[in-house]
């Protein structure tokens, strides 16, 4: 294989992510995004490393011509995708189930079966599929990647994995916890060890990805033992706009007593809950604009958000027994020095704490935010979802040999 490009591609319903790295020096070449597809209003920009960013608007009815639009603008700047230095298109899939727990070369068999776990992913599988199909038509020849955000949980044992019902009922409809975020989970646990100067093997590393979603992940040695979502990413902690963990009785009761339908509460639950459902607001720059001005719902909702991101370090800390660092990602993860206070507050028992001044510097690289003499090391560290799909892309081709693959 000649090419050193990889063309990173995240198809959500209703847009298009998209990063062409060159993996020789790991140099981002451009990043993109097509959003509103289907909608009116349809929007692409369009950043090249080399020049000025662009930005279009118009009507993209759909992924195909998204992705042609994306494709137009990569010619522009001289980097088409018909150059024979792109090595493979690596895309973001977000439900693999069990079967996938690796990346893995895209062909029919793979498609169907990403297709056949549509009922357990039904915003996400069908997009990421119709983003596959879609490289596929431009580019047949290439090699088409599948990254899962479920394969690095699929280490987690039974114990964790399953939920405690009928063994015969959850199989028979692929009831189990799954967990998401898992390229970010990979990224960040390995980097949190590499930040310790010591190899992924011999750390064990909880990792908080705060985003407008957010999962926590406890990982022993390199591997994970548990994570937060499950079945969906609707499970664990409190969101943007999702519950995180409810007692399932309240469904039949909001049901029962509230009359509402399953898609009802379904959207309540995924839509209108977490911090938008609490306090109106999903994100944390004005939630905390808010309570330091003495706003006492988003104050509430604040508590909550921390409560739980509390308990689950509390929990990973006794499922690992030993704890090397904990580490905070994503939007939220990375940006908020409150939210990294307060979740760690109280727990110098357990060894966790933070420096106020090392947690107030705003930095891009990662970094530890503990004292010098913690006993558990809290960092910060910056996830990078599209380095680890191109990373996990390119080895995989590369490994493959060139025979079937160009
Ligand atoms: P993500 O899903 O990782 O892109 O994270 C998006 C979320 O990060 C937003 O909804 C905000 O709540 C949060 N966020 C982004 N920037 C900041 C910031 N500077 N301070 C606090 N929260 C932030």
């Amino acid at each position: 294989m000649s090419g050193s490009r990889v063309l990173v591609l995240n198809s959500g319903s209703s847009s298009v992510k998209y990063q062409l790295l060159d993996m020789r020096d790991g140099g981002r070449l451009a990043v993109g995004l097509v959003e509103r597809i289907g909608e009116s209003g349809s929007r692409l920009k369009h950043s090249p490393a080399d020049g000025e960013s662009r930005e279009r608007n118009g009507s993209v009815p759909d992924h195909d011509a998204a992705l042609k639009a994306m494709a137009a603008e990569l010619d522009r700047d001289g980097l088409g995708l018909g150059s024979p230095e792109l090595a493979a298109i690596g895309h973001r899939v977000v439900h693999g189930g069990l079967r996938f727990t690796e990346p893995t070369v895209v062909d029919d068999a793979v498609l169907a079966e990403i297709e056949r776990l549509i009922p357990v992913a039904p915003l996400h599988n069908p997009a990421n599929l119709t983003g596959i199909r879609t490289a596929q038509a431009l580019r047949p020849d290439l090699p088409q990647v599948a990254v899962f955000d479920t394969a690095f949980h699929t280490t987690m044992p039974e114990s964790a994995a399953r939920y405690a019902i009928d063994v015969e009922t959850a199989d028979a409809h692929r009831v189990r916890r799954y967990g998401f975020h898992g390229t970010s989970h990979a990224y960040v646990s390995r980097e949190t060890a590499r930040l310790l100067g010591r190899a992924p093997e011999d750390v064990n590393v909880i990792v908080l990805h705060l985003g407008n979603g957010a999962s926590a992940s406890a990982v022993r040695g390199g591997r994970c033992v548990d994570t937060s979502m499950g079945l969906t990413p609707l499970e664990g902690l409190v969101m943007g706009t999702r519950s995180g963990d409810t007692d399932p009785a309240v469904i039949f009761h909001l049901m029962r007593v509230g009359g509402m339908s399953a898609d009802e509460i379904d959207t309540l639950l995924n839509k209108r809950s977490g911090l938008i459902g609490l306090c109106g607001d999903n994100d944390m720059r004005e939630i905390r604009r808010r309570v330091d001005a003495g706003d006492e719902r988003a104050g509430l909702a604040f508590d909550i958000y921390i409560h739980r991101l509390k308990k689950y370090i509390g929990a990973y800390y006794a499922v690992l027994g030993r704890v090397d660092a904990v580490a905070f990602t994503a939007g939220v993860g990375e940006n908020s020095a409150p939210v990294r206070e307060a979740a760690v507050a109280g727990l110098e028992g357990l060894g966790l704490a933070v420096d106020g001044g090392l947690n107030a510097v705003r930095g891009d690289g990662a970094r530890l935010i503990s004292p010098a003499d913690a006993r558990v090391a809290v960092a910060v560290v910056p996830t990078d979802e599209e380095m680890e799909i191109a990373a996990q892309t390119y080895a995989l081709v590369n490994d493959s040999g060139n025979q079937n693959l160009t």
